[in-house]
């Protein structure tokens, strides 16, 4: 009984001991066998619970530090190391300011301490990546005592990010609409204050009047199309159709544009290529590119309209003998509102949403888009579509 209970005190549970008689000794021996296996279960529950923390600790997109009363590291998981560049092992023990330079963090890690109580607070981060962070930091109290601190780092950067769109997105639509608003006032205004008796100045004014409806509508309308884009509940109707005739029907609808720059299109996709897409929305980028390749053309420009087999996708290509984009503008060319001239855009009817509404229509579709472009040289803007 000696030797067991001994081992017993030793952590070692595996053995029982033995004794089968009815009195106190056997009694002592059977309590302490109970005892010993109490403890085994409950160590193998701890152990269980820990690695399901241990589990949850590393699988967390939170960044966690937990420092101990002196500031120094306890732990960390795989989203700090990620996040500062650093390792486990070889920040453990070490002071927090130490392993990882942020002064900010470290400052909130003291008040914590020192105060006992949470503090939240949003960083920036520069190095090693660019970053912004919601950081919350707790005590950890061990009775009454605090014994270390819970660092929790979130990455809000996406959030800041979609943020600044929406709010950059509101200031552009304002500013689109109270452009056109604000001379459909001024022009009305000039035409109730007399000039309406004028024939051939109120003429004048209200096709100006027209003009600015028009653009006002036209915002609207691709406003409200770019808003059912980006809902997620959108459904594609899918059919199989013929891309040279489609291409062809969309050319028709540009007859009198077309001739009143001289401008000359081809469309030079062979008759048997068929793709299975949403055909009115693959109408509206078709028309989308072709209104920007003859808006942005010379007068007695071309306009080519081709295709490249590109294995497991199709490449459909607008090539034009116009303007041109600067290479700075390139990479921006299909954000929304994004354009090299407003006033040029504006004055050729332009939303400046054309371009981002063909983006969601392809990416929705599972293509991309692009374009090569020199300016001066003409454009050749390009999508592709997953073959079926
Ligand atoms: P919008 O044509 O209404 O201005 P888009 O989103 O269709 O808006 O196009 C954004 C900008 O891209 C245009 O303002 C123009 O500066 C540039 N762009 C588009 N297509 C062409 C093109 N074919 N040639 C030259 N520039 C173009």
């Amino acid at each position: 009984m000696i030797d067991v209970s001994r081992r017993f005190a030793e952590g070692d549970f595996s053995r029982r001991i033995v004794c089968t008689s009815q009195d106190e000794i056997g009694q002592l021996a059977s309590t302490l066998n109970k005892m010993a296996q109490d403890i085994e279960t409950k160590i193998g529950e701890v152990g269980e619970h820990n690695q399901q923390l241990g589990a949850i600790f590393s699988s967390m997109i939170e960044g966690i530090i937990v420092v101990d009363k002196s500031g120094r590291i306890a732990s960390i998981n795989p989203t700090i190391e990620k996040i500062f560049d650093i390792k486990r092992k070889d920040v453990e023990g070490k002071h927090f300011l130490e392993a990882v330079r942020n002064h900010e963090i470290s400052g909130i890690i003291e008040e914590v301490l020192h105060a006992g109580s949470g503090v939240s607070s949003e960083i920036s981060l520069v190095l090693p990546v660019q970053k912004i962070f919601q950081v919350n930091a707790v005590p950890i109290f061990d009775n009454k005592n605090i014994s270390g601190c819970l660092v929790v780092i979130h990455d809000i950067t996406e959030i800041r990010r979609l943020e600044t769109v929406r709010s950059d997105f509101i200031a552009n639509v304002s500013h689109e609409l109270k452009t056109p608003l604000t001379s459909i006032k001024g022009f009305v205004e000039t035409l109730l204050d007399g000039a309406l008796d004028e024939k051939e100045n109120s003429h004048e004014f209200l096709k100006i009047v027209y003009d600015h409806a028009e653009r006002l509508n036209n915002l609207v309308n691709d406003l409200l199309s770019l808003s059912y884009l980006e809902s997620k509940d959108i459904i594609l109707k899918k059919s199989v159709f013929n891309l040279r005739q489609q291409v062809e029907e969309v050319i028709l609808g540009f007859g009198s544009q077309l001739k009143k720059k001289n401008i000359k299109i081809s469309d030079e996709i062979p008759h048997n290529i068929s793709i299975s897409a949403d055909k009115n929305r693959i109408v509206q980028v078709l028309t989308n590119f072709i209104d920007n390749a003859i808006k942005f053309n010379r007068e007695k420009g071309t306009i080519r309209i081709l295709n490249e087999d590109a294995g497991a996708k199709m490449k459909i290509l607008i090539e034009d003998s116009g303007v041109g984009i600067p290479e700075k503008d390139i990479p921006r060319i299909f954000e929304r509102f994004y354009r090299v001239d407003k006033a040029r855009s504006r004055e050729l009817g332009g939303t400046g949403l054309g371009l981002s509404i063909v983006k969601h229509i392809v990416e929705l579709h599972g293509g991309e888009v692009g374009v090569q472009s020199s300016e001066g040289l003409g454009s050749k803007f390009w999508f592709t579509l997953p073959n079926k």
